[in-house]
């Protein structure tokens, strides 16, 4: 080092942030708040053969596919995670997350609790998990049935599985209990911060130091 003052703006890795929570959490809410707040942030935008949604755009909320279309994807490794939820298939493509990574970019998955467990598993120290609960099961009723985008037959499946989501909290780095959503979401944020220092997540504090070592102040 030639006596320069060191950078302090250290290239870290990319945050991988999976958000989970039954149906009716409020994890979505959350997750546009995130993207909306942290520009860092971008969506992992999952394909499915769910039906779309009235209020929902093709390629922005999800790639609506073909049960075949999908299986295609799968077989060709294309997904980084995949799974079945609710009785449709829902998967991660996995070449926007590798570009994240390799480019020190954050990106967001809101995902259920197979998919987190999958991304555990193939991507250890790049994820950061979240499970978000409910304040209590009346409160995710009732935000279930507002939402009145969904059939009474979904709403109660969605109500039945939530139960056994609900089981797999213990699985998750943070748990967040969304009784009222704007604290719920400056907790995701103050994890994210304090994730984005994480020294493991820095590899270019080596350098920063050994310059900052090197330095003659006077
Ligand atoms: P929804 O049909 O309400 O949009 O989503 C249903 C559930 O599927 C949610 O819990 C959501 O997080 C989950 N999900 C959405 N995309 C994916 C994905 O790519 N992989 C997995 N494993 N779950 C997903």
């Amino acid at each position: 080092m030639d006596g320069k003052a060191p950078s302090a703006d250290i290239r870290r890795r990319g945050v991988m942030l999976v958000l989970s929570s039954p149906s009716g959490a409020g994890k979505s809410t959350i997750a546009r708040s995130l993207l909306e707040n942290d520009h860092s942030f971008e969506i992992s935008v999952s394909v499915t053969t769910r039906p779309r949604r009235a209020s929902e755009i093709q390629g922005v909320h999800y790639h609506f596919k073909t049960q075949r279309e999908f299986e295609l994807l799968r077989d060709n490794d294309d997904l980084l995670e995949w799974a079945e939820v609710h009785g449709n298939y829902y998967g991660t493509p996995r070449r926007p997350v590798e570009e994240a990574i390799a480019e020190g970019r954050d990106m967001l998955f809101d995902i259920d609790w197979q998919g987190a467990e999958q991304l555990r598993e193939r991507m250890r120290g790049d994820i950061v998990s979240i499970f978000i609960l409910p304040p209590s099961m009346k409160e995710l009723l009732s935000r279930l049935t507002r939402r009145a985008e969904d059939t009474v037959e979904t709403i109660q499946t969605r109500l039945q599985n939530a139960r056994f989501e609900i089981e797999k909290w213990r699985d998750y780095d943070y748990v967040v209990i969304n009784e009222d959503l704007d604290r719920a979401f400056e907790s995701v944020r103050a994890i994210v911060q304090a994730e984005r220092l994480r020294r493991d997540r820095r590899p270019g504090l080596f350098d920063f130091v050994a310059d900052l070592l090197a330095e003659k102040p006077a």
